[in-house]
């Protein structure tokens, strides 16, 4: 019986979380036993690590999958932890420690040694990992009222790396120009010195990496990597938040590299005192250097960018039209940055010469078909408010009474129904809940539907204002 199991629930999870979150989690554990007189499923984890992020993280989606699997009401998880006896062999040493939150072993050492610059790492890091984007430089960055500062203290930094600014914090919404900056101090800093050992990671890749550190121990060769460079440039820190572990690997990265006068240039969607589910201690390291930010551009800077974006690409763009695709994109430079490729793409796909009359045509069809089919949260909020009249405020909150509750579910189901962002996504926008708890939202709502007539036709019903027919 238990043969083909938990294959059929990793294609489950993978259906509801995502690959990454099988890849990342589940794929190293395997369905050690099942006791199905006491109704117990023993799950073998790869180490420490894994087991204690699964028991916190995922119990519930586990026990809803594997229950419906087994055919049984409910079961029981117990977690067994495969690195026991081969504990000591791992160069790491694995300390049990209580954090506030309950229960989480660390993985990490307590206090990291700067490991020794060995030529091998460096070169690893500067010639084959740098991940550094040579199209992004100071010199196709356009300047205006809005990004300012932000591109004067980034040009700063690269007269002596490590010593002015540090950290330099860029914070601002997508698409305003953070990721071309910190490419540009990356491209910058090596033209002057190619021997300077330059590192661009995106925080999302920071966390994988981490991750697969651990489970493959390899944590001092992450340690290695990220030690030894002498700017490390992080792309949205953001998402670095509410990962408690990583966030303690990055603390004593982001120490060693501090102390030895490293440059550490940061990106992220808002200011370090506004990210969510971070640790008081790396929150105050984000913003002991310069915190500087970056609007939404002027008309007159989006004209010269997209000017610019042309002259790039060997374009002859008439200032009408320029003005014309800047005024009509209200968003961020990708989006202009789309618009002029659309423009482009179709007057010469269509070979008809670049017109203000054939950008008004595409870019209008363009807008109105965006603005028909995009649904965001806050739309799904509002409608959700009117049904159940709660303080909005409150939803992303921690409080739980019964009607607030019930809203905020409603809105999780919504959300997925309605959308195709993720249960992530949508959790961290109610408040950074985690995916457990979406996940544990829908199934109540689609249980409570099926029992209850009314609430499904109110169901419905939100759907429809909401897409509004
Ligand atoms: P963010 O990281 O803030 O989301 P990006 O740096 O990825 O934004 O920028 C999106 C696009 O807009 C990139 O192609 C970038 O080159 C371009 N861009 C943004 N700001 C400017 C600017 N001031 N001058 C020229 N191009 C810009
Ligand atoms: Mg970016």
């Amino acid at each position: 019986m238990v043969n083909g199991i938990w294959e059929d629930f990793l294609k489950i999870v993978k259906e509801e979380a995502g690959s990454r979150v099988v890849d990342t989690w589940f794929k190293a554990v395997s369905l050690y036993q099942w006791d199905s007189l006491n109704k117990v499923v023993y799950l073998l984890a790869p180490n420490t690590f894994v087991k204690d992020w699964l028991s916190s993280n995922y119990v519930v989606i586990i026990q809803l999958h594997l229950s419906r699997l087994f055919n049984v009401d409910t079961l029981s998880v117990v977690f067994v932890d495969g690195s026991k006896k081969n504990k000591q062999k791992s160069g790491t040493s694995e300390t049990s420690r209580t954090t506030e939150g309950g229960k989480i072993d660390s993985l990490v050492p307590a206090k990291l040694d700067r490991p020794k610059k060995t030529s091998l790492i460096k070169k690893v890091v500067s010639k084959k990992r740098c991940h550094i984007n040579t199209n992004y430089k100071f010199e196709n960055f356009v300047v205006g009222p809005s990004n300012s500062l932000a591109k004067a203290a980034a040009q700063a930094i690269t007269e002596k790396p490590g010593y002015l600014y540090n950290p330099l914090f860029i914070y601002g919404d997508s698409g305003l120009g953070k990721t071309h900056l910190l490419h540009a101090v990356g491209n910058c800093i090596k033209a002057k010195d190619k021997n300077k050992s330059i590192l661009y990671q995106t925080a999302d890749r920071f966390v994988n990496e981490f991750i697969n550190a651990i489970r493959f121990d390899k944590i001092h060769n992450f340690q290695s990597k990220y030690q030894c460079v002498d700017v490390l440039l992080i792309d949205d820190i953001q998402f670095i938040s509410n990962k408690e572990q990583t966030q303690e690997a990055f603390f004593h990265i982001f120490n060693a590299l501090y102390d030895s006068h490293k440059q550490i240039v940061f990106s992220s969607d808002t200011f370090p005192q506004n990210i969510r589910g971070l640790a008081e201690r790396l929150r105050s390291r984000l913003s002991c250097g310069l915190v500087t930010d970056i609007h939404t551009p002027a008309l007159e800077t989006k004209v010269v960018i997209l000017k610019k974006k042309a002259e790039m690409n060997k374009l002859d763009l008439d200032d009408k039209i320029a003005y014309f695709i800047a005024s009509t994109v209200d968003s961020n430079i990708r989006e202009l940055e789309g618009a002029l490729i659309r423009v482009t793409a179709f007057a010469s796909l269509t070979n008809q010469p670049l017109s203000l009359e054939l950008a008004k045509r595409v870019l209008h069809k363009t807008e109105k078909i965006k603005k028909d089919t995009v649904v965001d949260f806050q739309n799904i909020v509002k409608c959700v408010y009117r049904y159940y009249n709660f303080d909005i405020k409150d939803l992303r909150s921690k409080k739980r009474n019964k009607n607030l509750s019930l809203a905020r579910q409603v809105t999780m189901f919504l959300m997925k129904k309605i959308t195709n962002r993720s249960l992530r996504d949508i959790g961290v926008f109610l408040g950074g809940r985690d995916h457990s708890t979406v996940v544990h939202a829908l199934d109540k709502i689609e249980h409570f539907a099926v029992a209850n007539h009314c609430f499904c036709e109110q169901l419905k019903k939100m759907e429809q204002e909401i897409r509004g027919r």
